[in-house]
């Protein structure tokens, strides 16, 4: 048996019939400015010959002809139609007339015949699924793959399993510029790719055929369209289409130009795509950028998107998308909460030429409303700056209009997650601020002040001192001017503990109207006078009315921490100097005892 190699098909004769492996034929025709080739097969078995989808009225002469290359046509008896297109059946009212056997059959699913018998045709079906999908040859059993709706209810595939050929119809078919009887390598799949997406119904569908079709050993994929598969492209062919997303014909409205669409395609995906892989907003939308390029002259991506009445997220280059809040620019506000509808009429002059009016900003810009799925109206805007004004189009409204979706949700999913983060940080804001006085909190402190022993004990050269600040007689206060007069007291002092603490102290409400002073540093010395300085500077605040003539007081009581001491025996001890300040007459400052023994 001739051993045929890739290149003896590369150089093949195609006027005349190519073998394509031990006693299997190309009998095909190749047509002038067809993208897409129909090609004809011939298992050669004598007078059990196979034939395999006969084939379009344009070609079958020359497929006749070349099948009497090698047989007289009267040696075919099984006509195989893998479905039920015209570009394989319309020549079989012809076969049907000059066929002059009895016992010719045309192979097919019961689904393909319940077209095909329109014909009227004399020759009886022989349907494979009556037959175990099994057609038997003298030497062999070919078989049949069903592969339903890729693309058509019926389709079906056939396995040689002595030359290992796959005949697969329109699965592998491409649309190829020039003919190529054989592919040449991994590019073949760019041509397979516009065909698959268009025509097999989805990608489920298309991985079902290529798992049926993957459990026999192919060494060769003769598809119907395109080009020849040699055994070295197999499995990456089959593995790439596993991957190709299709189906996604049905964005394509009145549009067939397949490349165009392939082209959309393409951009779609890679966009979902980007926010799949991407967190961050500013891998996003530098990706958006590109995609958008291939489409647009475009300099730089923003984004606004609605927080509340008047507020939106401005996620724009200059902040690196970081999303800053800010007002509504007009011209954002005249779209947003706009429908689908109203946007087209106020937009007249078409999505691309729509300028957003911007102080002395002469840059063309394109924009466009994202709508949100649940409102219906816009709740963001992207602007794309361009580098000169672009022409609308269709194909360009068109492809802008698809982007918008994901768009949107980009969009979307990063004000939930802005939101989220602002939440948080107000959540933590609360937690660790008192949000009356703006001091902190008791948690805060229990916190941070830990932090600061442990460095303390670690060179305890650096001293550590707490003051203990209770303002006196503040029940009557309350009692005498009412709570919210309490409440302006709390936070005067609060505002002179701060003025007098330094930016390394850590001021403290511990609840009422208790405070803590944490005060690190050189504080042995310090810490009485730094205490007198406070206590005297509350005792001088001038109130305003009703308290004009009213004095507040506080009590001190100080401790420095002693080496490896617990914050609550320090606590304790600023305690009991308070108390003592207490008891001594109260607007004064006492020091524990401990640390002076
Ligand atoms: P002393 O000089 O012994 O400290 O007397 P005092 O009246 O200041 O002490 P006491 O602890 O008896 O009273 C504290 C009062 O502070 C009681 C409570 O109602 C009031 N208070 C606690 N938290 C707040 C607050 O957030 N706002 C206001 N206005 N009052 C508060
Ligand atoms: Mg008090
Ligand atoms: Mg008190």
């Amino acid at each position: 048996m001739p051993c045929i190699t890739f290149d003896d098909l590369q150089h093949a004769d195609t006027r005349h019939a190519v073998q394509v492996a031990d006693r299997v034929w190309w009998v095909g025709h190749e047509q002038e400015n067809d993208i897409f080739q129909c090609h004809v097969y011939l298992i050669e078995r004598g007078d059990q010959s196979v034939l395999l989808d006969p084939g379009s009225m344009l070609t079958f002469r020359h497929t006749l002809r070349k099948i009497e290359e090698i047989i007289p046509f009267n040696h075919i008896r099984y006509f195989v139609c893998h479905h039920q297109d015209p570009d394989i059946t319309s020549a079989l009212p012809l076969i049907d007339q000059i066929i002059g056997r009895d016992d010719a059959v045309l192979v097919t699913h019961w689904r393909t015949k319940m077209l095909i018998k329109h014909y009227g045709l004399r020759l009886p079906f022989w349907l494979v699924e009556e037959h175990d999908w099994k057609l038997p040859l003298e030497d062999r059993n070919v078989e049949f793959v069903f592969t339903p709706y890729a693309h058509f209810p019926g389709a079906i595939c056939t396995f040689d399993p002595v030359s290992q050929v796959l005949f697969s119809s329109d699965i592998f078919g491409g649309l190829t510029p020039e003919f190529a009887l054989v592919a040449q390598d991994e590019r073949y799949f760019e041509a397979m790719r516009p065909f698959h997406e268009h025509y097999m119904p989805s990608r489920d569908i298309l991985g079902y055929a290529l798992r049926a079709i993957e459990r026999h050993p192919i060494r060769m994929i003769a598809p119907q369209h395109g080009s020849i598969i040699p055994e070295h492209l197999v499995s990456s062919m089959i593995n790439k289409l596993k991957t190709l997303d299709c189906g996604l014909y049905l964005i394509a409205r009145g549009d067939t130009d397949i490349q165009k669409l392939s082209q959309l395609n393409q951009t779609l995906r890679d966009i979902t795509q980007t926010m799949l892989v991407y967190r961050d907003f500013r891998d996003i939308a530098g990706s958006l950028l590109d995609i958008t390029r291939r489409v647009l002259p475009a300099v730089s991506l923003e984004f606004y998107a609605r927080l509340d009445e008047r507020r939106v997220l401005h996620l724009a280059p200059e902040s690196r998308y970081r999303g800053i809040e800010v007002e509504s620019p007009a011209a954002v506000t005249r779209i947003l909460d706009l429908d689908r509808k109203q946007w087209g009429e106020l937009n007249t002059i078409g999505v691309v030429e729509f300028m957003l009016a911007q102080d002395g900003d002469e840059t063309p810009t394109l924009t466009l409303p994202l709508f949100s799925p649940d409102k219906g109206t816009a709740q963001a805007v992207t602007i794309v700056k361009l580098v000169e004004p672009v022409i609308a189009n269709e194909e360009l409204r068109q492809i802008i209009e698809q982007m918008s979706v994901p768009l949107q949700v980009a969009v979307e999913r990063e004000v939930i997650y802005r939101q989220l983060d602002m939440e948080r940080q107000r959540i933590y804001e609360r937690s660790i601020r008192d949000p009356l006085t703006g001091l902190f909190t008791r948690i805060y402190m229990q916190e941070v002040v830990q932090r600061l022993f442990d460095i303390q004990d670690r060179s305890p050269g650096n001293g550590l001192a707490v003051l203990m600040l209770d303002i006196d007689h503040f029940k009557h206060i309350n009692d005498s001017y009412g709570h919210n007069q309490g409440d302006v007291v709390l936070r005067r002092v609060a505002v002179e503990i701060l003025d007098t603490a330094r930016g390394s102290d850590i001021p403290v409400r511990l609840g009422g109207e208790e405070f803590a002073i944490f005060v690190a540093g050189d504080v042995v010395s310090q810490i009485t006078p730094f205490s007198e300085r406070l206590r005297a500077q509350i005792a001088s605040i001038r109130f305003d009315a009703p308290m004009l003539a009213r004095t507040v007081t506080v009590s001190i009581g100080v401790a420095v921490r002693q080496p490896l001491e617990t914050l609550l025996d320090l606590i304790q001890r600023a305690d009991a100097a308070l108390y003592e300040a207490k008891n001594n007459g109260r607007n004064r400052v006492c020091r524990a005892a401990a640390e002076l023994i």
